[in-house]
């Protein structure tokens, strides 16, 4: 679904990301770890083009996303992300949150629209809160309706950014949880974590990034039992 090839990116004089390639297949749920300021943040945003690559490609479906005739907004509908910090829109209740942007940029009918948004709170359990406002709910809730909102757009590949960081320990549970059975079904899913457990069980590749450099990639078996690299070692020593 996705290939990066030789990507670069330069903040100033700053190379945050150096030579970076690595592709997602469909169906493919990859985790990326490492420590922090690897890159890993800056590289998920190239792929959504919140960031531009400073040399190198991103092809979706073998077509570099920064062509002129992408229209972003249905490109980050078909390649969508789960932020940290859920970003919801504070002003919309729960309902409106996953029916706004079917609406807008798919300009998909509003019944239509509150019909698929209320499939995929169902899928995600927030079913029951559809008037809720992003205030009234606890951090877990707010990124599950981040997800039903993402999943609603009807994407190709979800990207997310560290979903869990910012939950109290009780719901990062009720979260994963979600993630996995979207794996499950066979979601395409590129996943910055630090839930190693989570990266163990659920993905099919794990990619370990150090000082903007992809160190090694490999199966979660390899990667956690038999790391080649010295710095995926050490990294993996202070972490487990
Ligand atoms: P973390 O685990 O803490 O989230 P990360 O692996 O996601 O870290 P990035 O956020 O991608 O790391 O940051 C990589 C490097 O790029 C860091 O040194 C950071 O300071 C720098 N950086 C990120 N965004 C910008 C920006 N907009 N301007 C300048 N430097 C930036
Ligand atoms: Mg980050």
């Amino acid at each position: 679904v996705l290939s990066v090839n030789h990507l670069s990116k330069k903040f100033g004089n700053r190379e945050v990301l150096k030579d970076i390639s690595f592709d997602v297949n469909e169906g493919e749920v990859v985790c990326l770890i490492g420590s922090s300021g690897s890159g890993k943040s800056t590289l998920l945003r190239c792929l959504n083009l919140l960031e531009q690559p400073t040399t190198g490609t991103v092809l979706y479906r073998d077509k570099n996303i920064e062509e002129s005739g992408l229209d972003l907004f249905h490109y980050r509908s078909k390649v969508g992300m789960v932020f940290q910090q859920f970003n919801l829109f504070n002003n919309l209740d729960v309902l409106e949150n996953c029916t706004t942007g079917q609406v807008n940029v798919l300009k998909t009918e509003k019944e239509e629209a509150k019909k698929r948004a209320l499939r995929y709170l169902t899928e995600v359990g927030m079913d029951t809160y559809i008037n809720a406002r992003p205030a009234q709910l606890s951090g877990g809730q707010k990124q599950r309706v981040a997800i039903a909102r993402a999943l609603a757009m009807n994407p190709d590949a979800l990207l997310f950014d560290e979903p869990t960081s910012a939950l109290d320990p009780e719901t990062i549970g009720e979260v994963l949880k979600v993630m996995k059975h979207l794996a499950e079904t066979g979601l395409t899913m590129v996943v910055v974590t630090h839930e190693m457990q989570f990266a163990r069980e659920v993905s099919d590749r794990v990619v370990f990034m150090d000082q903007g450099v992809i160190v090694e990639e490999g199966k979660p078996e390899d990667i956690f039992n038999h790391p080649k690299e010295e710095r995926t070692k050490e990294f993996l020593s202070r972490i487990l």
